[in-house]
């Protein structure tokens, strides 16, 4: 027990590979050096990659939360009108860094559990043919969804002139996404999630339609100007000293995607949310979200459990992370992550925990089997 290694079953940070940590534990170089601009320009080449573009993409030491508020500050200017297509806390997110730059959002709010509607944007755009930006969700963390960004930006792009920033910084990796395909005009993500690399590092992809507009806003940036950053690419540079050991970690872990193909890690990634949700319906949980991701599951909580003292329950005692859920679903949901090096193995110790704590479904009372093994009766 006191060996036993811990498992993170969270949707970001998320455990990482061997490779991975090999990598970050290497002795520091410095960033202004022809070694460090090799690995910058692997690093950047394999971010076109992963995120399906062309394009000029950028890397920030900073989480992803960092990568958000860089998309505020660099194309929106003072009075700008910006939508939030909002599906859960990450949309609240968005909403609240444009205000903090002085800006007043208009909100889509989405019933939480359902994906972004492009009706809705298309009839908000309507009302509101002068936004400058649209912000939505790739996959909303905090409830489970994933959004039809190929939908929802052709809807932006027929409606008005904004350009769609799309937060995929847990999406990316997992979850299909094809920036320059769909028309995604800015792609955001983060080391820690399905990129499998210790959380500090936020990346960005800017279409040269958001990249006229980033010329031209006028709010207030300095460590997150995207125009400073992409100034040093030219040599193979950042403008400040960047988290080098998380650069050589996230190379490392780029490599490992490379060699399974992307489209084969989305593959894996669907075949273990199957898997999750199999093994969540035997314990007599319901999924959460009308429009599941591939990245994590949100399972809804038997009325009158208490979510919290679950989940620290399963923490102290088995050494295993599962997240909560946040804002108005703590308590009442539990999400599992099954992106990045999250394995069958992690999954069926986590459900193990789970089914040791949670009382037997209805439908398999009275079978000898009980809760821990088969598949739910009458289903
Ligand atoms: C994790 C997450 C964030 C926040 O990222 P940090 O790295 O914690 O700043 C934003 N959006 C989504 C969808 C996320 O999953």
């Amino acid at each position: 027990m006191e060996n036993k290694p811990s498992i993170l079953l969270t949707p970001g940070p998320t455990p990482v590979p061997e490779e991975v940590l090999r990598a970050l534990s290497q002795p520091i170089i410095h960033h202004r050096t022809e070694e460090f601009g090799k690995l910058f320009e692997t690093l950047l080449a394999d971010l076109r990659y992963c995120m399906r573009t062309k394009g000029r993409v950028l890397a920030l030491t900073s989480s992803g939360t960092g990568a958000m508020e860089c998309a505020v500050a660099n194309l929106l200017s003072p009075g700008d009108k910006a939508v939030v297509h909002a599906t859960g806390i990450f949309g609240d997110r968005f909403v609240e860094i444009v205000k903090a730059y002085g800006l007043n959002p208009v909100v889509i709010s989405e019933e939480w559990g359902r994906a972004a509607s492009p009706e809705r944007l298309a009839a908000a755009l309507r009302t509101h043919r002068d936004a400058k930006v649209v912000f939505v969700q790739h996959t909303d963390t905090s409830t489970g969804v994933v959004n039809d960004l190929k939908a929802l930006s052709a809807v932006a792009r027929a409606e008005s002139e904004a350009v769609l920033v799309v937060d995929a910084i847990s999406g990316l990796g997992g979850e299909p996404l094809e920036t320059d395909l769909w028309g995604l005009d800015v792609v955001l993500s983060a080391s820690q999630k399905g990129l499998m690399n210790a959380p500090g590092l936020s990346f960005m992809s800017v279409s040269d339609r958001a990249w006229a507009r980033v010329e031209k806003a006028t709010l207030p940036r300095y460590y997150f100007d995207w125009r400073a950053m992409d100034k040093s690419i030219v040599d193979r540079e950042t403008p400040f000293t960047p988290a080098v050991a998380l650069v050589a970690g996230q190379v490392a872990a780029f490599k490992l995607i490379r060699e399974e193909g992307i489209e084969n890690v989305w593959k894996r990634t669907l075949e273990l949310a199957r898997y999750a949700r199999e093994k969540g319906s035997a314990l007599g949980l319901e999924m959460f979200p009308k429009d599941p991701c591939n990245i994590l599951t949100a399972f809804r909580l038997p009325a009158g459990l208490d979510g919290k003292k679950l989940i620290q329950d399963i923490l102290r005692e088995e050494k295993i992370s599962i997240a909560g859920g946040q804002g108005p679903l703590a308590g009442k949901i539990i999400r599992v992550a099954h992106m990045g090096h999250i394995g069958k193995p992690d999954l069926d110790a986590g459900f193990e925990a789970l089914a040791k704590r949670l009382p037997v479904p209805a439908s398999l009372k009275g079978s000898p089997s009980g809760a821990l093994k088969g598949s739910p009766a009458g289903a």
